[in-house]
């Protein structure tokens, strides 16, 4: 199965991969990091395709897709 990591100490909650995931799987969530930017995640992985659209958009490269 396909999964997704974000490395969230890197994400400023621009939420360009939300839009991007053709599965509509990310959300921005209410936790913030160390930054005070709230982290995107990934709601359910099981739905992941392992596309990398995510991945592609986000401009901080804070995700790694695995598959
Ligand atoms: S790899 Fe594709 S399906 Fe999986 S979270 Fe990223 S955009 Fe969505
Ligand atoms: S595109 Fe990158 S920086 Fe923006 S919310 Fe998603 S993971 Fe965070």
């Amino acid at each position: 199965m396909a999964k997704v990591e974000f490395k969230e100490a890197l994400c400023k909650g621009c939420a360009l991969c939300v839009i991007a995931c053709p599965k509509k799987i990310i959300s921005v969530s209410d936790r913030s990091n160390e930054k005070g930017y709230f982290v995107a995640e990934v709601n359910d992985n099981s739905l992941c395709t392992g596309c990398a659209a995510c991945a592609t958009m986000c401009p901080d490269v804070v995700i790694d897709v695995y598959r």
